[in-house]
């Protein structure tokens, strides 16, 4: 089996969805356990998926997406009258 072939399937693992049509996890770890090239591609993405869910909890926790903070409204206002650079303010 190609490594591209195995990565996509080890991503679609991590992401507990199903593995592409004639891929087995059986054949997954045969070819992990005689690719170290793989076996660390898998080590790295299952690190980077942990720290991507550990983000998320973090921006859950603290409400990142609905800001109430009265300094940040008031900092998303002046935004908002200044423009954005370049978009044609009139005099
Ligand atoms: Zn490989």
């Amino acid at each position: 089996m190609q490594c591209s072939r195995v990565r996509t399937a080890l991503s679609a693992r991590l992401d507990g969805e199903q593995l592409p049509p004639g891929v087995t996890d059986g054949r997954l770890d045969a070819h992990l356990a005689a690719c170290a090239d793989c076996r660390r591609w898998s080590e790295q993405a299952a690190r980077l998926r942990r720290l991507t869910s550990a983000a998320r909890e973090a921006a859950e926790a603290t409400d990142l997406s609905a800001p109430d903070d009265p300094a940040l409204d008031g900092l998303l206002g002046r935004l908002r009258r200044d423009g954005a650079p370049g978009d044609g303010r009139q005099v």
